[in-house]
């Protein structure tokens, strides 16, 4: 690794959003020459090394360590080894449904992981007095709970009121992110957002599992009367709002990212079906999923009126992107299904 530079751990880039961040973000030329990333993630049943295995071996910047964020001695040891300028923890069980039928792994990944890494953040900040520290904690608009059709949408003022075990557990670790700013000072950001597709999305997700069943002619499974609403925001989008916040985001504040572009499931499945060519016939409904959120929606006016920060992509232009690269790349398809064992 080059000397000289600031070093930043970037968690969980093996999967979805992380995967993104890297390849688009960590490995820009500006940033080449600005930072190091160290990136770990466990490869869960989520993660998978090959995604980003390519950018790693050819890029001297980065450095991959395989890490279980719940091992308090592996983060220790990580912190031990590089004297790190910040985090950015993407890291997490991420699946609403799999935190339905076993919670217990959210706990210890999103709010145990996240402690980890808190803690040794904070050894980094006070003993190793490293002052420009910054840990960027990723969240959810999930925390918020659920509106109504006709409410407002959530702001960074909404209270929290988390409804599955997922999005409880990334409260959890919300909460703790904002204690140690509030309690120890140690400089923090949060933050949340919205639905996100795109390019390497593990197809139990909505957008890449419709795509997947449907160019399979599959039947697309569609929970209750998929009356519910969500934003989407186009990945890119998400990712560039994360480092605009890192790089300029106030310290202990919380930013809200949107995509402007609410929508209701069925309408999201009928697009896919639309650009692939496929009829709705595909359709069928099944059981709906238990607490349900009904419907989501961001204000993202602080990030903008703040950092300037807006989505670029609309929801039909990220959507034929998105359905076109998981046609060009059923191979990933196929090797993330087969791994999902793991
Ligand atoms: P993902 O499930 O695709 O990826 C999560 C990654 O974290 C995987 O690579 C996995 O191996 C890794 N991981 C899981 N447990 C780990 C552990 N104990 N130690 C180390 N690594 C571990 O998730 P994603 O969709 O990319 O989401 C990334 C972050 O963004 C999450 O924090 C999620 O809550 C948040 N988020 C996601 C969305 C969305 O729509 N996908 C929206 C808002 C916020």
């Amino acid at each position: 690794m080059t000397k000289n530079k600031k070093t930043i751990l970037l968690t969980g880039c093996a999967g979805f959003i992380g995967s993104n961040f890297l390849k688009k973000i960590a490995c820009s030329e500006e940033n080449k020459s600005e930072y190091n990333f160290v990136v770990v993630d466990a490869l869960t049943y989520a993660g998978h090394y090959p995604t980003i295995q390519k950018d790693i071996e050819q890029n001297k910047h980065l450095s991959f360590y395989k890490i279980d964020l719940r091992d308090q001695s592996a983060v220790k040891d990580l912190f031990e080894k590089y004297l790190f300028n910040g985090v950015i923890h993407f890291a997490a069980e991420s699946h609403v449904d799999r935190s339905i039928t076993n919670p217990n792994i959210f706990v210890e990944t999103n709010v145990l992981g996240t402690l980890n890494l808190l803690n040794a953040s904070l050894k980094t900040f006070k003993e190793k007095n490293v002052t420009d520290f910054k840990f960027l904690q990723i969240g959810t608009d999930e925390v918020y709970g659920t509106l109504s059709f006709t409410d407002p949408a959530f702001t960074e003022e909404t209270p929290i009121q988390p409804n599955s075990p997922y999005s409880a557990s990334k409260a959890s670790a919300d909460l703790l992110v904002r204690s140690f700013y509030e309690t120890f000072k140690l400089p923090t950001l949060i933050t949340r957002c919205s639905n996100n597709y795109g390019p390497y999305q593990f197809p139990e997700k909505l957008v890449p599992l419709m795509i997947d069943q449907a160019n399979q002619n599959k039947k697309l499974p569609v929970y209750g009367k998929g009356e519910n609403v969500r934003d989407w925001i186009f990945v890119d989008d998400h990712n560039d709002g994360v480092w605009n916040v890192f790089l300029k985001g106030k310290i202990g504040e919380v930013y809200n990212l949107g995509g402007n572009a609410e929508k209701k499931n069925i309408d999201v499945v009928k697009h896919i079906l639309k650009g692939l060519k496929k009829d709705e016939s595909l359709i069928t409904y099944v059981t709906d999923r238990l607490g349900h959120d009904l419907r989501y929606a961001m204000d993202y006016s602080k990030i903008n009126r703040e950092l300037g920060w807006s989505p670029k992509v609309t929801f039909e232009q990220g959507l034929s992107i998105t359905i076109k690269w998981y046609l060009e790349n059923q191979e990933w398809v196929k090797s993330v299904q087969g791994s999902q064992s793991k």
